[in-house]
């Protein structure tokens, strides 16, 4: 018998039951899985590494662009309703990490500080983030000007200037993206060649707005005063500042996918799922941000982890 901590209260489960479903990691696309595994009658386990649920969604201070809400509700606020849905539909959750997994049979295994825990089926919705340029104002600005995702800030930045980091494929189709909004954009990469394809490249070269910052990093974010935000840029070895409305990093993300290498296919760390959010492994399913697509987003999550119960139940039923 393990202690579990089940929304507000605590209540103790037998974790030496086979469950029918267990879902790893608490995020919207987890809470999502859980909460449809849970209204399918079957017995599931969420486990989630921190002592709340909500993943990267529980660290946005504001949310606007999820259906629904009339007014921007903070990422906690929907995380904490999200899991209170799951548990009505009596999905127990425990806190903790999984440190490995044995998918080779029917049961599935997985190792947790807390013990093994057996289950039909597994759902992985262990997310993704992106990698950070760790450098002085990054953190203290998240969300205040230092964004990673265009789809979710872009609009913010209507007529103004803007930086764009990374010489990658995303951060060239993002700066594409965003020069739909910004009136000027420089996009800041470390190196003279960049890393995206060539298709990409010619396409973010025919965008006059863009001002090119080869071997040039980002040395401080300084947006404490709203009148004069700017940023230090290295630009091959002199100094410059950039006064700029916001900043969008892509320096690429990183998928928690390392204890699901050995088993499942995956792409570029992301786990490849097909349209039922089926793995390469029967009975293994993946739904949000750890999955290989295109689009990371809360809704796109809550969606995928619908699918991916969905298809557990029909698994189990099969
Ligand atoms: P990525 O390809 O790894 O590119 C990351 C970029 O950030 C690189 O230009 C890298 O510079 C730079 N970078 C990394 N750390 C940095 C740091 N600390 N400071 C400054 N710059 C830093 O990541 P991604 O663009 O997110 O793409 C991830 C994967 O998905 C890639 O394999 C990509 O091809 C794929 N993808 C494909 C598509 C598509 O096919 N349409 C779209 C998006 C992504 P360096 O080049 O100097 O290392």
């Amino acid at each position: 018998m393990f202690n579990f901590t089940l929304g507000s209260g605590r209540a103790n489960a037998d974790i030496s039951q086979v469950f029918d479903v267990v879902v790893i990691g608490g995020g919207p696309g987890g809470l999502s899985a859980a909460m449809y595994a849970g209204r399918y009658s079957l017995k599931t386990l969420l486990i989630e590494k921190k002592v709340v649920c909500g993943g990267q969604m529980a660290t946005i201070s504001s949310i606007e662009n999820y259906p629904g809400l009339d007014k921007p509700v903070s990422g906690s606020h929907l995380a904490g309703e999200m899991e209170s849905q799951a548990v009505k539909m009596d999905v127990k959750i425990l806190h903790g990490q999984v440190t490995s997994v044995n998918f080779a049979d029917e049961i599935k295994e997985l190792n947790t500080p807390k013990g093994l825990i057996r289950a039909r089926t597994v759902i992985i919705c262990t997310g993704a983030q992106p990698r950070m340029l760790d450098v002085p104002g990054e953190k203290e600005h998240m969300s205040k000007g230092v964004s990673y995702c265009a789809t979710c800030d872009g609009h913010l930045y209507l007529d103004k200037t803007i930086a764009v980091v990374g010489g990658g494929n995303t951060a060239l189709e993002e700066t594409v993206t965003l020069s739909k909004f910004a009136k000027k954009i420089f996009l800041i990469h470390r190196r003279e060649e960049f890393r995206a394809d060539k298709l990409i490249r010619n396409k973010v070269k025919a965008v006059p707005k863009i001002e090119f910052l080869h071997n040039a990093t980002v040395r401080k974010i300084d947006f404490s005063h709203e009148s004069n935000k700017h940023i230090l840029v290295s630009v091959k070895g002199e100094e410059r500042t950039l006064d700029v409305d916001g900043i969008f990093i892509f320096v690429g993300i990183e998928p928690h996918s390392g204890i699901f290498g050995d088993t499942l296919k995956l792409k570029y760390g992301f786990i490849v799922t097909d349209e039922e959010m089926g793995t390469n492994v029967e009975g293994v399913f993946a739904a949000g941000d750890i999955r290989s697509k295109n689009l990371r987003q809360i809704a796109t999550a809550v969606g995928d982890g619908a699918i991916a119960a969905f298809s557990a139940a029909k698994y189990l039923a099969d």
